[in-house]
């Protein structure tokens, strides 16, 4: 699988789960794989389809991606094709002699395709030698999913078709009725179930409130100069507005939305695909068909209308796996439009439904704990609450005694019935000449106490109170300020409060030396002249991440090029040459010296895992239900999370030492687990559980790997 994996696709390590999946996959049996967007979903089933003997089908709803996806992997050699209703009857005639012949390894086609039309292909697939089915984007044969298809359903069919013919569903939708849906809808026989993290560590997190934020975005993108990104709005008026005003200030920026003229949307979609537009500003119609790879940057103009649409925006930055950022711009009247919205719907349960999602996504605005934490606990995914790499974990904060300012606030709140939200609290605590605040408002004692702060200041300080549970907001249409019995014994004098001042934001970006980034963007000019010539997209011929290794690495030589992560036998072939004659041309013009140690490659450091610092709620249900004497299975069904989700409670209850590891498996198979694993290594759970002949299972290993992995 290694050498496949290196001679194809010029990667040498598997990313967490392939490995598994693939196994599964070349041992015939059905897998159902749970991925985050750029978690590497496609290998799993391009890698097999190499390797087995007869024809991978892969049945895609996304049509326009098609096109992109055969020809990034021709870019490697490989034999794929697609059939679908953009191409002319004799095109599809001449795909599928070539398919008869058994020329093609790997053949997209959407599921219309299959199943309606004059000659649905369904009929001809026993002539084809079919070893696997790849279905992409399961979650749409789910009525729970955010994109029903119902051609999917038909999808049952192949099981009775082809019973031996193995089944790999995938899909980055993770929740739990979704996920049986697939299996029950596509009939897979005892599928092989993966859930990978969804935590895109390479992506940062940034949120902000709205003021001055044209001048933050120019801040912002200027720091993101030669990079692709994709600014998100609400209206399609904005798209075009800021895309032109970007464009008078000498970016490169084009709209898309709806309503453009079709030619026109593609085409602009096409340019920025191609890297001739650097910077798309969209509403969210704009993403769903694209899969390049080296989108730096996302900027949120408006606020999402929840968390999972959040996530899937942001999404699309970084699959190349390199650091990029999220920037989201917050502001109250977003969210009171998107209220509105709402309010202006008819079905009574829908509406809760969406005014608690919208809640959630302004929760995540407004919380002071990390945002990467707040987004994986949505997805009831545990975090440490310390990433490192968000707005809030890189600030650098100082505490003081606050509990004078939070009286005042809680004064006023109960001063106000508790019937109003933060911005009218915080308007009436610095004594706001504003109309809405009546004149018997004004007689209030609280009214003005707080005119020395600032709005600003208040609102965080309110948003940490909220956090620290001294007051609650109201669920609902209105999110009105509530106390609770802990803010009533703050304002009782019977409990203090300790308030954040944040003096400035540390970075996380990594910084390179002027020497990597010139000869990176020289390697960019060069990939991009290649692309034209071959009329294709530019991370198609090597990725942002293979440029990045080229320019720090610097191979001079040719045998030197495939220790590069992307450069496969094919691609190695076709621009090896090129590429390390240009480096070493660059190099000598500049007096640099090539970095890779004779013919090795480069060796990656791994990343350090800080120690936890508290655990969250979530964990201490679990915690809960497994001090009544339940096992993990039993909570994962009690609570209705994945097995995985609870064994990552459990082992982050024994890294908090809550939970000794002897309380969950017998001391037998910890003393048999534990000599094999060297917490400062970075092993794979997969080399772990070889070393001990597969006696163990992962889930063993895992918790005893927790116990050892911080030594208390
Ligand atoms: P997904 O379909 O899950 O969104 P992709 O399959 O498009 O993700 O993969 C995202 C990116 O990661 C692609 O550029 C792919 O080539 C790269 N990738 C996949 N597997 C590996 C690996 N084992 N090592 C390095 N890069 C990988
Ligand atoms: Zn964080």
């Amino acid at each position: 699988m290694e050498k496949v994996l290196l001679k194809h696709f010029g990667y040498s390590t598997f990313r967490p789960q392939q490995k598994e999946i693939i196994s599964d996959v070349l041992e015939g049996k059905d897998v159902l794989a749970l991925m985050p967007t750029g978690g590497g979903k496609s290998i799993c089933y391009q890698l097999p389809a190499m390797i087995l003997p007869g024809l991978t089908v892969v049945i895609s709803p996304l049509i326009a991606l098609m096109k992109d996806q055969v020809e990034s992997l021709k870019q490697n050699g490989i034999e794929a094709e697609y059939l679908n209703s953009t191409q002319t009857p004799k095109e599809q005639q001449i795909i599928e002699a070539q398919v008869r012949a058994g020329v093609v390894k790997l053949l997209y086609v959407a599921p219309e395709r299959l199943f309606s039309g004059a000659e649905p292909l369904i009929h001809d697939l026993s002539d084809f030698n079919i070893s696997l089915f790849a279905i992409d984007e399961a979650h749409c044969i789910s009525h729970w999913g955010h994109d029903f298809r119902p051609e999917y359903l038909k999808l049952a069919m192949l099981k009775n078709l082809y019973p031996k013919v193995p089944v790999i569903a995938l899909t980055a939708t993770a929740d739990k009725r979704t996920r049986d849906d697939m299996v029950k809808n596509l009939a897979l026989v005892e599928p092989g179930i993966f859930i990978s993290s969804f935590d895109r560590e390479n992506i940062s997190y940034f949120i902000e409130q709205k003021q001055n934020s044209k001048d933050r975005l120019l801040k912002f993108l200027s720091n993101h100069n030669t990079d692709s990104g994709i600014i998100y709005t609400l209206a399609r008026k904005t798209t075009e507005q800021l895309a032109d005003w970007l464009t008078s200030y000498g970016f490169s920026a084009l709209p898309y939305h709806a309503g453009l003229d079709p030619k026109k949307r593609a085409k602009n979609q096409e340019l920025f695909i191609r890297d001739e537009v650097k910077i798309i500003v969209a509403t969210i119609a704009f993403g769903m068909g694209i899969d390049k790879s080296n989108v730096r940057f996302i900027v949120h103009w408006n606020l999402p209308k929840n968390i999972e649409g959040y996530y899937q925006e942001t999404g699309r930055a970084g699959r190349d796996g390199m650091p990029s950022e999220a920037l989201l711009f917050f502001s109250r009247g977003d969210a009171h439009m998107l209220r509105q919205f709402i309010s202006d719907m008819d079905d009574q349960e829908q509406q809760d439904i969406l005014y608690k999602k919208l809640d959630q996504m302004i929760n995540l605005c407004e919380t002071r704990n990390c945002r990467r934490k707040t987004i994986l606990n949505y997805f009831d995914e545990a975090h440490d609450g310390n990433c490192g790499s968000c707005d809030i974990c890189l600030e650098n904060n100082t505490y003081f005694d606050g509990t004078v300012i939070a009286q005042k606030a809680l004064s006023a709140i109960i001063r106000l019935k508790e019937n109003y939200g933060t911005g009218f609290v915080v308007d009436f605590l610095r004594g706001s000449k504003s109309e809405k605040i009546k004149s018997y408002h004004r007689q209030i004692k609280t009214y003005g106490v707080g005119a020395d702060l600032s709005k600003d200041d208040w609102f965080k300080h309110i948003r940490s109170m909220i956090d620290q549970g001294l007051i609650q907001i109201a669920e609902g249409k209105y999110p009105v300020l509530k106390i609770t019995q802990n803010g009533a014994q703050v304002l009782a004098g019977k409990r203090n409060v300790s308030l954040t001042a944040i003096e400035e934001r540390a970075s996380n970006k990594v910084v390179k030396d002027q020497n990597t980034i010139s000869l990176f963007n020289h390697l960019k000019t060069i990939r991009k002249e290649i692309a034209t010539s071959a009329n294709v997209a530019a991370y198609m011929v090597l990725s942002d991440k293979t440029l990045d290794e080229l320019a720090s690495f610097r191979p001079f030589k040719l045998e030197q090029i495939t220790a590069i992560s992307g450069f496969g036998e094919v691609k190695a072939a076709k621009y090896g040459e090129r590429f390390t004659e240009e480096i070493k041309a660059y190099c000598n013009e500049n007096g640099l010296e090539s970095n890779m140690k004779a013919n090795t490659r480069p060796v990656r450091v791994p990343k350090k895992r800080k120690k936890p610092t508290s655990v969250s709620p979530t964990v201490i249900t679990t915690l809960e239900h497994f001090e009544n004497g339940l096992d993990y299975q039993a909570i994962s069904s009690k609570r209705g999370m994945t097995e995985a989700t609870i064994l990552n409670h459990l082992c982050q209850l024994i890294e908090y030492q809550k939970i000794k590891v002897d309380d969950v498996i017998s001391p037998e198979t910890i003393a048999s687990i534990a000599p094999v694993i060297d917490p400062k290594k970075v092993q794979s759970l997969t080399e772990i559980r070889e070393q001990l002949n597969n006696k163990y299972s992962f889930e063993e290993i895992k918790l005893v790997r927790s116990s050892l992995s911080f030594p208390h």
